[in-house]
């Protein structure tokens, strides 16, 4: 064993009992190198993250060019930083209307907090509605609207006020009544297993939000920036939250998180008491500068269009497969896509095999019979070729 590895092993707090372990050298497109020269394609994108794909050059200098002006100077929303309003103007552009004031985070979880805090504050009502299998994040407030129990029952007690709907019903949005400060939902399940709602369904979760008064939160951390084929996956039904949540791929891989909801709603934040919700790191210029640069390759490149097209057709090239090594079904949006098995050990073989070749995929956290690839968005058809070659060897050996 190297000296790095028993280091990480001895020194890095470990979240698993079997770390994928990759002594990463250098990451670039859709390539992981390992130190001893291994070349991996990376089908996970650091779940979500890459989509631009690792170290877009674009990134990079925007990244060398802010560090060399100014790292951190202020906590959130005292100083004027240009990167920052860059950012969030361009968000205003882009965010379904009329979505306009951004709230930068450093990540995903605090994001999800930050939306929390400002529903309960704007409605002065204490109620969260959210939706089994859902996945928000780590800290307690994002864990206490987690729908799952399996993550959820070890750290109880958290928020009290937390009633959990079953995904994709529509009777059960009658359950939502005017004590409830906000509903949150992923427009499409990620960690849940990839789970695409019926067409109608956020329209009416929409429209039962508006008729008893509670903001609705979409949390668009995974599937946000071109993920499924638009910009934001509510675009796929038109749907517009009162609150939009993002992070991973926002800061084209640097820590970067926002809320973004409408001028009104965001006053909240200044006043009784002032301060109330600040972050000594959260838009931090470098980060920000990442996440213009990869923003405007993101629209520029058109990723969000070629997510859709090169989706569909390798969603269709991995529907041959069904029915080899346990597959029994395929689904997804864009280049977010799920491949479920008949058994746990049927996935977590596939998994191994196709680690072996050389490619990289992984099962949700919530699901262990769901394996779920969301490669970096502009993946090239002689890589897709390659993972789907790999994918059938790795079926047919199960
Ligand atoms: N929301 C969703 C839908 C996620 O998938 C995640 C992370 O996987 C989060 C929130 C939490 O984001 P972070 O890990 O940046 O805190």
């Amino acid at each position: 064993m190297s000296q790095l590895r028993s280091n990480f092993l001895r020194h890095v707090a470990q979240t698993s009992s079997e770390p994928l372990g990759i002594e990463v050298a250098s990451a670039h497109g859709c390539v992981i190198v390992d130190k001893s020269g291994r070349q991996y394609l990376d089908l996970l994108s650091g779940i979500g993250v890459a989509s631009v794909g690792h170290a877009h050059p674009e990134v990079v200098q925007a990244v060398k060019r802010q560090a060399d002006r100014y790292l951190h100077t202020m906590v959130y929303g005292e100083h004027i930083q240009e990167p920052q309003v860059q950012l969030a103007e361009q968000l205003a552009h882009v965010a379904p209307s009329p979505l306009s004031v951004t709230y930068f985070t450093n990540s995903g979880a605090e994001a999800i907090e930050g939306a929390l805090k400002t529903a309960r504050k704007y409605t002065g009502r204490t109620r969260f509605v959210s939706f089994l299998g859902s996945f928000h994040g780590d800290t307690f407030g994002a864990l206490s609207v987690g729908g799952n129990p399996l993550y959820r029952v070890p750290f109880e007690p958290l928020l009290p006020t937390v009633t959990f709907l079953p995904f994709d019903d529509l009777q059960a949005l009658e359950r939502i009544d005017d004590t409830v400060a906000a509903v949150l939902i992923e427009p499409i399940q990620g960690e849940g297993g990839v789970r695409i709602p019926s067409d109608g369904f956020l329209q009416r979760l929409q429209e039962r939000c508006h008729a008893v008064g509670a903001l609705l939160i979409f949390d668009e951390v995974i599937t946000g920036f071109g993920r499924t084929g638009r910009l934001f996956a509510c675009e796929h039904w038109q749907v517009a939250p009162d609150i939009l949540v993002l992070a991973k791929a926002l800061g084209g891989g640097m820590p970067l998180g926002a809320f973004i909801s409408t001028p009104e709603i965001m006053r909240t934040l200044t006043h009784d008491p002032p301060l109330a919700h600040v972050t000594t790191f959260g838009g931090h210029p470098v980060c920000c500068a990442a996440g213009l640069a990869s923003l405007q390759v993101l629209l520029r490149d058109k990723l969000p269009q070629r997510a859709q097209v090169v989706g569909e057709a390798m969603l269709e090239r991995l529907r041959e497969l069904l029915g080899l090594g346990g597959l029994t079904a395929v689904r997804g949006r864009g280049l977010l896509i799920a491949l479920e098995f008949a058994s746990p050990e049927a996935t977590k073989d596939f998994v191994q095999r196709c680690f072996d070749a050389n490619v990289l995929l992984g099962w949700t956290l919530h699901r262990d019979t769901v394996v779920r690839l969301a490669p970096p968005l502009i993946i090239s058809p002689e890589e897709i070729d390659h993972a789907v070659t790999v994918m059938r060897k790795a079926l047919q050996t199960v």
